[in-house]
């Protein structure tokens, strides 16, 4: 065995977790591994990601979950959410938090830029396609969200070089559906540069998915009948603030509080 550090230990899987917090308590830098030697930093960082999942998991389940028992055994049984809510897959971007609703309140479709296929261009990639489905002809939902949100990286990427989608093909075909957004930039705001940029196509990647979302004929059937509602919102990560596109000025009004909005 070749002697690494000060401290170098062999663990096996199974004792893994054990030792690492050895590891961590005695200030090992590196680790062997069923003899393989792996970099602590990068065990130790996963290590500590799954920890605190696995706390959240425990701490979830004592006092939330505790405390919700009844409404959880409901929940159990069936979901009727009002709202089908489609948003970014970015971290940053909780449905649940910004809108303080709870588990079965909203129905949830996140992709990577808040993205919804044109109708005849999903095919054999209806993941959407088939959410929508569910959640209009299944659960009824009433209304239809299309939430971007600020320092999107999707929408970043739109803005990209060739050669940074070089290891991502998948990334480079799915932000294709967003291209008429940077189309927009380049010909109605061709003075604009940096953040500006990326609102303009943040906000217009709403407006395109909002139009796509009615090539759906179950969707335009509805809207027409009135039986469902379509909403672009726009979430600033920064402020908390969450806007809404208004159809009439065509600009998106900043949501305040009811009756705030009425004077
Ligand atoms: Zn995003």
């Amino acid at each position: 065995m070749e002697r690494i550090d000060s401290i170098t230990c062999i663990v096996q899987r199974s004792e893994s977790d054990k030792a690492v917090k050895a590891a961590l308590n005695a200030g090992t830098q590196e680790w062997m591994v069923e003899n393989r030697f792996l970099e602590v930093a990068n065990y130790v960082k996963i290590f500590i990601q799954m920890d605190k999942l696995y706390k959240g998991i425990h701490k979830f389940r004592e006092s939330y979950f505790r405390q919700e028992r009844d409404f959880f055994s409901q929940l159990s049984r069936n979901q009727s959410p009002d709202v089908l809510f489609i948003t970014c897959s970015d971290s940053r971007v909780d449905p649940n938090l910004i809108t303080q609703s709870k588990p079965g309140n909203i129905f949830i479709v996140r992709n990577v830029g808040n993205i919804v296929p044109p109708y005849d261009s999903i095919k054999d990639k209806s993941s959407v396609g088939a959410a929508l489905e569910f959640a209009l002809l299944e659960l009824k939902v009433a209304d239809i969200i299309v939430c971007g949100h600020s320092n999107c990286g999707a929408m970043g990427a739109l803005m990209r070089e060739e050669g940074y989608f070089l290891n991502m093909p998948n990334l480079k075909d799915w932000l294709r559906l967003s291209s008429p957004a940077m189309d927009i930039v380049k010909d109605c705001h061709p003075a604009c540069s940096g953040e500006d940029v990326q609102k303009i196509i943040e906000h217009e990647n709403i407006l395109i998915q909002l139009e796509n979302i009615q090539t759906y004929p179950f969707i335009f059937d509805a809207l027409k009948e009135g039986s469902v509602a379509l909403h672009g919102w726009y979430y600033e990560i920064g402020t908390g603030e969450v806007w809404s596109y208004n159809t009439i000025t065509e600009q998106f009004d900043i949501i305040t509080r009811p009756e705030e909005k009425h004077g």
